[in-house]
């Protein structure tokens, strides 16, 4: 099951058939992989970020924006706080496995933004 943290992430989600197919493929294979697996679900905390909104998260924490992909529809943040630390450990591992990313970023990883909770940011190019 894929659920939202509010309108706007459920909103970007319908169109990421469109923006970028492969991504939304990774997400339903994930989500099937962790209902079965666990009997969680995964939560999509962001989708889509302007520059605008990116630079003003960052500037909260104090720090200058890194480019982001997320303001070219390549990736998602999912809520990690459901997950135990094994199962967290299990999904980083199933998504670097079983998707790579030609410039060798990592596909999945675990990582905060000053002043906001960790989750796993989802990325794969194009
Ligand atoms: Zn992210």
């Amino acid at each position: 099951m894929i659920e939202f943290k509010g309108s706007k992430e459920r909103d970007d989600y319908a169109q990421l058939g469109t923006k970028h197919p492969k991504l939304l493929d990774l997400l339903i294979d994930l989500a099937e992989c962790v209902e079965l697996m666990f009997k969680k679900p995964i939560v999509l905390t962001s989708v889509h970020r302007s520059q605008d909104e990116q630079d003003a998260l960052y500037a909260a924490g104090g720090n200058k924006a890194p480019k982001s992909a997320h303001t070219t529809w390549e990736a998602v943040d999912l809520r990690d706080k459901i997950y135990t630390a094994h199962e967290i450990k299990f999904i980083e591992g199933y998504l670097n496995t079983k998707y790579k990313n030609d410039n060798k970023k990592p596909v999945c990883f675990n990582h905060t933004i000053s002043g906001n909770v960790n989750h796993f940011h989802v990325y794969l190019q194009r």
